[in-house]
């Protein structure tokens, strides 16, 4: 029986989706390494991201992936879709190594990704691996000596692959073979299930194809991406138990605002529950004017508040009701949760074990005291009618008392002055 949980300080989300579920082991799945970066085996579950520039503006390009990276993106996908953008990707891979970017930059190749790859060897070389997509290779006679030729330049020059079916680009071929095939059945499929054969087997039979031409089992990714919550869990519960291959989690075409973050969440938090998953990438349609970064921020926040893993802290808010017509804690939240977020990457270096830390800001005195105590550090405001005073927890007891103007800015101190004496001393101690 599961001992009741410690809910208390950092490590409460963790010790309580383990009390809740027992812990989710990851499938074990075979290590890849991508550049420096390790995905499957033990590795934690790693977040990627794509940028949505065109990849022949250097400029941009560059600008984007290096804003992704700081937002936490530990791997970014660029489209190499023509001899321009092939022949910009050593330029933009050399640009963020002047700038101290390490991030591996994989290309997205369909169609012409042999023609591609042989006219710009710079580019095979400066890329830390190569998506291919077995529905878009090529067709007929062509499809698989143009997928062999791609798996050969992955071997030529020692990079892993991602093999990423889709059920957007299907291979109509093997679709219609297994059609047939159902057709034979004593009792057949539905056509829903045929398709989803049909995208897992296009996933793995392309998989062993690599190996068969010499590609290590340890250089490859699989994906098997629908756009559908319950179709993307039946599709990898399959994908998973049929291969011992890495695999690359996603929602494709998730969709646009909450619709998009609620799909992907609600896909992959199941998935990864079952310890299906070795790298994420939540595929955002962003909202005119919106930050691409945000898919990296959800990524984030869906892998820590599941407790697989920590990138910063954690606000706990109220959402607020009549007890408060004021909006200022709502503000207060908002200031605290950008202020850590900002914070996040000199914490990082100075401040290691920061990203565990939890706040919490909170409304009035109902809940406020008790989820503060809970938190490391946390603050109570006043509700309408309460006494204008905000009570500070810290580390589960009240600390203070803050009054006035200055609350906001004095809290913010408060939090920083924590950070330095729980997190700073082991770099003082250096
Ligand atoms: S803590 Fe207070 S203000 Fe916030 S939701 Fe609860 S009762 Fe309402």
């Amino acid at each position: 029986m599961n001992a009741t949980p410690d809910t208390t300080h950092a490590g409460t989300l963790q010790s309580l989706q383990e009390w809740a579920f027992g812990p989710a082991l990851r499938r074990a799945t075979r290590q890849v390494m991508v550049g420096k970066v390790a995905v499957g085996g033990d590795a934690p579950v790693v977040v990627q991201s794509m940028t949505n520039t065109d990849t022949a503006d250097v400029d941009g390009t560059v600008r984007q992936v290096a804003a992704l990276w700081r937002a936490g993106s530990e791997m970014v996908r660029i489209t190499v879709n023509n001899p321009e953008s092939a022949a910009a990707v050593p330029r933009i891979v050399e640009k963020l190594a002047m700038m101290g970017v390490e991030v591996p930059i994989i290309g997205d190749f369909h169609y012409n990704g042999h023609q591609l790859l042989a006219g710009e060897p710079a580019c095979a070389e400066a890329l830390a691996k190569y998506r291919i997509n077995p529905g878009n290779v090529g067709f007929g006679r062509k499809k698989d000596l143009q997928f062999a030729q791609l798996i050969e330049f992955a071997m030529k020059y020692d990079k892993p692959v991602r093999i990423g079916a889709n059920w957007g680009s299907l291979d109509q071929s093997l679709a219609t073979a297994l059609m047939d095939e159902n057709a034979q059945r004593a009792e057949p499929w539905d056509a829903g299930r045929v398709l989803r054969e049909a995208l897992i087997r296009s996933a793995i039979d392309s998989a062993e194809r690599a190996v068969e031409l010499g590609l290590g089992r340890d250089r490859i990714i699989l994906s098997a991406k629908v756009s559908g919550v319950q179709e993307l869990i039946a599709v990898y519960r399959d994908l998973s138990a049929r291969s011992d291959f890495a695999l690359h989690l996603g929602l494709t075409e998730a969709g646009i605002g909450s619709k998009g973050i609620v799909a992907s969440s609600a896909a992959l938090a199941v998935l990864m529950q079952e310890g299906i998953g070795d790298t994420i990438r939540i595929s955002l349609t962003p909202e005119p004017g919106a930050p691409r970064t945000q898919e990296v921020v959800v990524a984030q926040e869906l892998l820590q508040t599941m407790g697989l893993r920590a990138f910063t802290p954690m606000v706990t808010a109220c959402p607020g009701c009549g007890r408060t017509t004021s909006e200022f804690f709502q503000e207060l939240a908002k200031v605290v949760q950008e202020h850590v977020r900002a914070k996040m990457p000199e914490w990082k270096i100075t401040r290691p074990g920061a990203e565990h830390m939890t706040l919490a800001v909170m409304g009035c005195v109902v809940n406020g005291p008790g989820e503060s105590r809970h938190a490391d550090i946390g603050i109570s405001l006043p509700g309408t009618g309460e006494a204008p005073s905000a009570p500070v927890f810290v580390d589960g007891e009240k600390a203070m008392t803050l009054r006035g103007e200055n609350i906001a800015h004095e809290f913010v101190a408060l939090v920083d002055a924590y950070v330095d004496r729980r997190y700073g001393a082991a770099v003082r101690a250096d």
